[in-house]
């Protein structure tokens, strides 16, 4: 989905949700997000991607139809899908990226910052889902060190051999990157709006910060 017009000058910002199809909550707070803000989106050059995995959706599973886990499939070896997606993303740079993810293992919601610049944004985006969710408390999330539901660590280009999602976006695309997850054990209807609650800050920062 893309603009018509974007305005020359607006901050390009991606959104991607879906690319696990056990994350409901994600696809829907993406389209909800979108519906609710249309003035905003004539302000930015969106580029969104609601559903990376509708095979996975429809089906409640993280994987696609054949069995890969999509958002390790950014590095060497594209699936066809993969390859479609990284074609209309190329050449194209964003000052902002938001993939968005749930965890069945989630306490909370937490999020993933790539640290690039500051200041950094981690902590407003889970005060603006604070109303909705609770952060993610633990000190240790996915075996990486965690702080009030703030994962934040540099990554390398060969930390990861199949990289996620978000590598790309960091290391080809995007000036900032973040992934946000929201416990998927939780009310459907506090997970969507506790999405875009996040989508909303986070564009707003990146309008008011240009
Ligand atoms: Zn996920």
């Amino acid at each position: 989905m893309e603009a018509a017009r974007p305005p020359a000058n607006a901050p390009a910002i991606y959104f991607s949700a879906g690319i696990h199809g056990d994350e409901a909550a994600a696809t829907e707070g993406l389209l909800a997000w979108a519906e609710k803000n249309p003035a905003i989106l004539k302000t930015i050059r969106p580029l969104i991607f609601p559903c990376l995995n509708p095979w996975g959706l429809v089906h409640n599973n993280r994987l696609d139809e054949r069995g890969r886990d999509l958002n390790r499939c950014y590095g060497k070896r594209k699936p066809p899908q993969i390859r479609d997606q990284i074609l209309v993303m190329e050449k194209r740079t964003f000052d902002l990226a938001l993939t968005l993810h749930e965890d069945y293992d989630a306490h909370g919601i937490y999020i993933y910052e790539v640290p690039a610049k500051k200041p950094y944004w981690a902590e407003k985006l889970l005060a603006a889902a604070s109303a909705h969710l609770p952060s993610d408390s633990r000190s240790r999330i996915e075996g990486r060190s965690a702080k009030n539901g703030i994962v934040r660590r540099k990554i390398s280009p060969d930390l990861m051999p199949d990289w996620p999602e978000a590598f790309l976006l960091h290391f080809q695309h995007s000036g900032r990157t973040f992934t946000i997850e929201t416990p998927s054990e939780m009310d459907i209807a506090l997970r969507v709006v506790a999405h875009v609650a996040v989508i909303e800050t986070a564009v707003a920062e990146c309008l008011a910060t240009r």
